[in-house]
C-alpha cells in the first residue's frame, strides 16, 4: 500500500525482527534445526535474512496511548527502568509479541480489533508476562538444548542407516532419527505451552495490581478460541504465537474471573481516546469504503468525523477534508493531532507555507513531540523559503535527539542543508536517512562522499566514517 508520508509515517526498522513471535520463532528455528539435520555436514547458524524487518507504524497520539496503557503494567512487573516500548506494526491482522526483551510489537490489526482500552492492556499485560518472565532467552536455551540432542540423534541415526544397511535392513537409519526429532519437538511446544501460561498468569497478577479489570484479556482470549473452532487456518497470527489449548483457556477462565476487579469498567475519557485512535488507524490504512462502511455518514460522533476526515484527505476532496478538519478542532481546541491533521492535509495537498502555522500549534500542545516536530521541518523545508533553512535545522536537531531512529528526520534535515549550500552535512544526513531506512548500500555511498567534503578528522568526518566502516563490519 502506498501511503503518504503522513502522521503515520512508515518507516523500515532495520532492527526489527525478520521472524516475528518468539513462538512462530521457535517454530522457524525448529525448520532450521531440521535442515541442518539433512544438510549435512553444513553446521554453523542458518543464517534467517535478518536485514529487512517488516515496516514499522509511527504516530505520536497512537504512540502517547500505548505509553499509557503499559506504563503502569511495566511498573507493577518492575521494569519501568528498562525503556521498554510499543512498536505498530504494519499488519492487518490481529498480533502482538515480544522478540527482543526491550520492545512489545503489536499488530494495528490488534488495535482496530480490540474494542476497549481493557482488551488491548491485557494484551499487553500478557507481553509483558513474557519479557518479566525472561522467556525469550529461556526458549532460545531449550532450542539450542534441541538442536544439540537432534544432533546427537542424527548421528546415532546415521550409525545405525550405516549399520542396519550392512544387516541388510535399510529403514532403521530414518527410523532412529525421526523418533527423537519428534519428541524434541513435543517438549520444545510443551515448554512453549508452559511459557503461555506463565504470561497469562503474570498478566493477571499486573493486572490486579494496577486494579485494572481482566475481564478484555479474557474477552480476546475466548475470541481467538472460538474462531479456532470455526476457522480452518485461524486467520489471524495471534493463534500461532500463542497456541490457546482448552486446558489453557480453562485455566485463564479461573484466573481471570477470580480478579476483585472483573467489573471495573474502562475510565470514559481513555475509551473516548481509544476510540480516536481506533478511528484514526481505520482512516489511514483501511480503504475509504471500509472507512465509511464502519464511519457512516449518520454516525456524528467525534471519532466517526475523525475517520472521515482523514479518509477524506486521503482519497477524496483536499478542501473538504479542511473544512472537516476545522470542525473538528472547533470541538476540541486543545486537542493537537487535530492541528496536526490538517497540517498533514495542507502539505501533502501541496500548500506547505500554510502547513506551517497547524504545525506549530500542534508541536506547542503537544509539548513538543519528536515526530510532530519532523513534520513541521519538512513543511519549513518544503516552502522553499531560505530564510526558514535554519530553523528547519534546529527543529529538526532537537527532534533527532528525542527520536534518533526516524529517518524522516535526517531526510529533512539533508533537505534543510541543502538549501543552505552545507554539502558535507547534507551527504551525512542522507547517509543517516539510508542507514535507517535498510539500505546499506546508499548510506556507505553517501557517507564517503561526505568524508570528502569534511575537513579529515572533524566531527562530521567521523560519524562519515563510522557509517562506512560500521557497514562493512556488518555486512
Ligand atoms: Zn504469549
Amino acid at each position: 500500500m502506498d501511503l503518504p508520508a503522513a502522521p503515520m509515517t512508515l518507516l523500515t526498522a532495520q532492527t526489527a525482527p525478520a521472524r516475528p513471535g518468539f513462538a512462530r520463532r521457535a517454530i522457524a528455528t525448529l525448520t532450521s534445526v531440521a535442515l541442518l539435520l539433512t544438510s549435512w555436514p553444513v553446521l554453523g547458524p542458518v543464517s534467517a535474512d535478518t536485514k529487512k524487518g517488516p515496516p514499522l507504524l509511527r504516530d505520536t497520539e497512537t504512540e502517547q496511548l500505548l505509553r499509557d496503557y503499559s506504563r503502569p503494567i511495566l511498573r507493577a512487573a518492575g521494569l519501568e527502568k528498562q525503556n521498554i516500548q510499543v512498536v505498530i506494526i504494519n499488519d492487518p491482522s490481529f498480533n502482538a509479541f515480544v522478540a527482543d526483551g526491550r520492545r512489545i510489537f503489536v499488530n494495528y490489526g490488534a488495535l482496530l480489533k480490540s474494542e476497549t482500552p481493557n482488551q488491548l492492556i491485557g494484551v499487553l499485560a500478557h507481553e509483558t508476562g513474557h519479557l518479566a518472565g525472561g522467556h525469550l532467552s529461556k526458549m532460545r536455551q531449550q532450542i539450542a538444548n534441541a538442536q544439540t540432542q537432534m544432533i546427537v540423534a542424527m548421528l546415532l541415526g546415521v550409525g545405525a542407516a550405516v549399520a542396519g544397511a550392512r544387516a541388510g535392513a535399510g529403514a532403521g537409519g530414518a527410523a532412529a532419527v525421526a523418533a527423537p526429532q519428534s519428541m524434541i519437538m513435543r517438549s520444545l511446544l510443551s515448554y512453549q505451552r508452559q511459557q503461555e501460561e506463565s504470561a497469562d498468569k503474570a498478566g493477571v497478577k499486573f493486572l490486579n495490581a494496577t486494579g485494572q479489570s481482566t475481564k478484555g484479556m479474557y474477552e480476546t482470549f475466548k475470541r481467538f478460541q472460538n474462531e479456532s473452532l470455526f476457522s480452518a487456518y485461524g486467520a489471524d497470527p495471534y493463534m500461532q504465537s500463542h497456541p490457546m489449548p482448552a486446558e489453557r483457556v480453562e485455566a485463564l477462565d479461573g484466573l481471570a474471573k477470580s480478579s476483585p476487579y472483573w467489573n471495573k469498567k474502562d475510565d470514559p475519557a481513555l475509551q473516548h481516546r481509544h476510540d480516536m485512535m481506533r478511528a484514526k488507524v481505520s482512516g489511514f490504512m483501511e480503504r475509504a469504503e471500509t472507512v465509511y462502511r464502519r464511519y457512516p455518514m449518520s454516525d456524528n460522533s467525534l471519532p466517526a468525523r475523525y475517520a472521515r476526515a482523514i479518509a477524506t484527505y486521503l482519497h477524496g476532496d483536499p478542501r473538504s477534508a479542511i473544512t472537516q478538519i476545522d470542525g473538528l478542532i472547533k470541538v476540541e481546541p486543545a486537542n493537537p493531532y487535530f492541528y496536526e491533521l490538517k497540517g498533514q492535509a495542507l502539505l501533502e495537498g501541496g500548500r506547505p507555507t500554510e502547513a506551517i502555522a497547524p504545525f506549530r500549534k500542534a508541536v506547542q500542545l503537544s509539548h513538543q513531540a519528536p515526530l510532530i516536530e519532523m513534520l513541521l521541518g519538512q513543511a519549513l523545508v518544503a516552502s522553499d523559503n531560505k530564510a526558514y533553512a535554519n530553523e528547519a535545522i534546529s527543529i529538526l536537531k532537537a527532534a533527532l535527539a528525542r527520536e534518533p531512529e526516524a529517518p524522516i528526520g535526517y531526510t529533512q534535515i539533508a533537505m534543510a542543508y541543502g538549501r543552505k549550500g552545507d554539502l558535507a552535512d547534507a551527504d551525512l544526513a542522507a547517509a543517516n536517512a539510508a542507514y535507517l531506512r535498510g539500505d546499506h548500500k546508499t548510506a556507505r555511498d553517501l557517507a564517503s562522499r561526505a568524508k570528502t567534503r569534511f575537513p579529515i578528522g572533524s566531527p562530521g568526518w567521523v560519524r562519515a566514517d563510522d557509517i562506512v566502516n560500521t557497514k562493512s563490519i556488518k555486512n
